[in-house]
């Protein structure tokens, strides 16, 4: 059974053909060195909230990376709820969740994963210099299916359940002053009956699409060009798109490297 996440579907919505480009074939692309080491940062920053979360020792990594350190601690003192040990309470960091869906299994992984009696909290690292708006957030597919999931597969109603994203400066971030770094940053977004019901009626409708359009031996079609995704889409010479990313004058298009964030899954 192909397994959908949240990164799955935000492409397929976009475009069938990006998702088999960037999932079916995985065909590579160019990328950015400063792209990369972004993206390390936030790997590794993750990594070590899970090695805490494991009672693992961290120091070495907090020692060998000042900002990691920065970065970390002023989590810890910002959040201080989020760490401290609740008998009643049930916690995992990197947990896992699938539910088989109309033919496909669609998996969430969360940071950190804080189960009460009547109450679910799904907590997600960030590395981002600039969080998005709230608005913007409740609509991502990383919100909508994690939500979803913890629903479907707990006996926690949708009201019970809440997800909040915790936005830590990755290294070389605009500091508002010169000595201290951007102090971490917290958006919560909360769930109801009618959203849940909407995301189900939307995984049905691009599960539905997906399995119609998988035929053997077709490409998935591509978006339309109008759409204005090509203009930041990384194939967008293997599609002939040049003039949408390029233009017509060859000039690239890139998104700010401060809010590239770690791979997600
Ligand atoms: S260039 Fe456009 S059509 Fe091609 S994969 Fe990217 S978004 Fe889709």
């Amino acid at each position: 059974m192909l397994t959908l996440t949240q990164s799955h579907l935000r492409q397929l919505e976009i475009c069938p053909r990006r998702y088999q480009y960037g999932y079916l074939e995985q065909v590579p692309v160019p990328t950015d060195p400063e792209m990369l080491e972004r993206q390390r940062w936030g790997t590794q920053f993750h990594l070590v909230m899970q090695q805490r979360e494991l009672d693992l020792p961290i120091e070495g990594f907090l020692e060998e990376d000042a900002a990691l350190d920065v970065a970390v601690q002023g989590l810890l003192a910002a959040a201080p709820e989020l760490f401290t040990p609740q008998a009643d309470r049930f916690r995992q960091s990197e947990h896992r969740r699938t539910l088989a869906f109309n033919g496909y299994l669609l998996t969430a992984i969360y940071d950190l994963l804080l189960l009460e009696p009547n109450r679910g909290q799904i907590i997600d690292w960030k590395t981002y210099q600039h969080p998005p708006k709230q608005a913007q957030l409740a609509k991502h597919w990383q919100t909508r299916l994690y939500l979803y999931l913890l629903v479907e597969t707990s006996d926690l109603a949708p009201e019970q359940v809440s997800m909040t994203y915790w936005f830590v400066a990755p290294p070389g971030a605009e500091a508002r002053s010169e000595d201290r770094a951007e102090p971490p940053s917290s958006i919560a977004i909360a769930y109801s009956e009618a959203q849940h019901r909407r995301t189900e009626a939307d995984l049905r409708r691009l599960t539905d699409r997906l399995t119609d359009l998988m035929a053997p031996g077709d490409d998935l079609p591509k978006v339309d060009p109008e759409s204005g995704h090509c203009a930041e889409c990384s194939y967008a010479v293997r599609c002939q798109r040049w003039a949408e990313r390029f233009g017509e004058m060859g000039g690239t298009v890139l998104p700010a490297i401060a809010d590239i964030a770690e791979v997600p899954l």
